[in-house]
């Protein structure tokens, strides 16, 4: 019955050159309940969105909004029907103040009679805060020096004053600290409260049992299933979303250690870190890990580039490096997976083959020049053996999804043939399948003889793969994990700052 309905998405395809991105995918949104849409990356969820809110119009489909067909959605009409998006990335403009932010735009709700002086806005906005999100924030406060949690909370807030009817989340706690995240999802169980009907994205799929009532699974662009959350296990929901049951995400550890590659030794950063040694032997992965600011993930970069090193010194198959930069650090061997991707780790501008083959010019090129059919040979073969999900290899990197692009970044360090890896949380916010297959090519250059270093705070991962596990604790690596201890639980309370026996008694 479609009474029942605030919104509903009726056989909606999606083309894009060389990928159909939707076919016949059905959505239906109740009022008031919250609605998981999940699927791998690139299984549609993006683009289901992007028609909703106006941006793509669909090949082929009907929408409806309260009953009525909707032909010609716009993002101006979309807004105005009262649907509303909430984005992780920081969309809102930085440099205007809390108040500004909040109110631009959106009258007449607010006149700018009630709005003139300045301080009279801020006071409105500090109490519109606290009344509908809660949280305390000074109206005079710059956008861009809030937190990204808070950010969310303020364009919710801003929703809030336009009669939403329908909120869309895209991917919100990825980005987020727990007690953030916590807080949001006080929130949106608030709204539910309200009747307004709300979509949301995520990867974190306990989340999503805990707070969706309902799932719609997306899978290569087709609906695999629209299903009540109650009863349901993530297990079920892997299994939907991949097809296959990934009950083994981490390749067995069959390894063989070699000769020492990297010999870290006293290492030292000022305030981040202090007096750091260890070695990582050919074959084997060697994880970092601690709290948020233990230092572990300045420790790799360090590694890699030198920055701020006040004492201690690095030395690579036996030579001290000195005055170390990304550039000699490729020539040298050396591959960086940076945690940032969309900054660092790729080109967004440039195609996927171009990217792949980036750390390996030198094996594609002959006295500066690019053999063009060697390289894209060489890319062929990586986004082939990689499972890269992209329509060709011209195609430009940043319209991949999350874990094509983590992906890409890291075939590009593959094809470079480097022989040391600094693996910087290589699968944040990458979905589940992707993660088993980024798993899988982490070993597979350690059986071929390359060393890692693996900086990550995501205990299975690190317990999956590593051979050894510092635990850092505000600088200092106060353990070092391996054999029968490499357990999530004892990690864990190294990572607090306990140590090993505190863990026998905790289990
Ligand atoms: P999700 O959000 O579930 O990760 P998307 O909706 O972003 O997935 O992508 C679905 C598919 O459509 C992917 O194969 C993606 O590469 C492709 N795609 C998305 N947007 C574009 C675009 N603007 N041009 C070409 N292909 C696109
Ligand atoms: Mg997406």
């Amino acid at each position: 019955m479609s009474d029942d309905y605030i919104l509903e998405m009726i056989n909606i395809s999606k083309e894009f050159p060389g990928v159909k991105a939707l076919q016949n995918v059905n959505f239906q949104l109740r009022e008031g309940e919250i609605h998981g849409l999940i699927g791998e990356n690139g299984a549609g969820k993006s683009t289901l969105m992007k028609i909703l809110a106006g941006i793509y119009s669909q090949d082929r489909g009907e929408i409806r909004f309260q009953g009525q067909i909707q032909d010609q959605l716009t993002p101006r009409l979309v807004k105005k029907l009262g649907i509303h998006f909430i984005h992780q990335e920081r969309y809102v403009v930085s440099y205007l103040t809390v108040a500004e932010s909040l109110f631009l735009g959106i009258e007449p709700a607010y006149t700018p009679l009630k709005l003139i002086k300045r301080r009279s806005m801020e006071r409105e906005a500090e109490k519109v805060l606290k009344e509908t999100v809660g949280i305390p924030i000074p109206g005079n406060k710059l956008v861009r020096d809030l937190t990204v949690g808070e950010q969310q909370l303020l364009q919710i807030c801003r929703a809030l004053l336009q009669q939403p009817k329908v909120i869309v989340f895209d991917e919100p706690t990825a980005v987020l600290a727990k007690r953030e995240a916590e807080q949001l999802f006080k929130i949106i169980r608030e709204l539910r409260k309200k009747n307004i009907g709300i979509i949301y994205i995520s990867h974190y799929l306990s989340e999503i049992l805990d707070i969706c009532d309902r799932i719609t699974v997306l899978r290569n662009g087709v609906k695999v299933n629209t299903i009540e959350t109650k009863g349901l296990t993530i297990e079920d929901i892997v299994y939907m979303m991949a097809g296959r049951h990934i009950d083994d995400q981490f390749p067995s550890k069959n390894r063989t250690i070699g000769k020492t590659l990297l010999d870290v030794k006293g290492l030292t950063r000022s305030t981040l870190f202090r007096n750091v040694s260890f070695q990582i032997r050919s074959g084997e992965i060697v994880g970092v890990t601690g709290l948020m600011g233990s230092g572990h993930t300045e420790l790799g970069m360090a590694i890699y580039d030198h920055s701020g090193i006040t004492d201690g010194r690095v030395e690579f198959e036996g030579k001290r490096l000195s005055r170390l930069n990304p550039e000699r650090a490729v020539s040298l061997g050396m591959g960086y997976v940076h945690e940032d991707r969309r900054n660092l780790g790729i080109i967004q501008n440039m195609s996927v083959r171009e990217n792949i083959t980036l750390a390996s010019l030198k094996e594609v090129s002959k006295a500066g020049v690019i053999n063009t059919a060697r390289e894209s040979q060489k890319a062929a073969e990586l986004i082939e053996k990689l499972e890269i999900r992209t329509p060709s290899q011209e195609e430009t990197v940043n319209y991949l999804s999350g874990g094509n692009q983590q992906k890409v970044v890291i075939a590009k360090w593959l094809s470079s043939g480097a022989k040391l890896f600094i693996l910087n949380q290589p699968t944040v916010a990458v979905d589940v399948g992707a993660k088993a297959e980024i798993y899988a090519l982490i070993n597979q250059i350690v059986e071929q003889g390359a060393g890692v270093l693996l900086i990550s705070q995501d205990l299975q991962e690190l317990v999956g793969l590593c051979d050894r596990i510092l635990v850092m604790y505000r600088g200092e690596v106060i353990q070092e994990l391996a054999g029968d201890h490499l357990t999530t639980d004892k990690v864990m309370v190294c990572m607090m700052g306990g140590s090993l026996n505190d863990s026998s008694n905790n289990e």
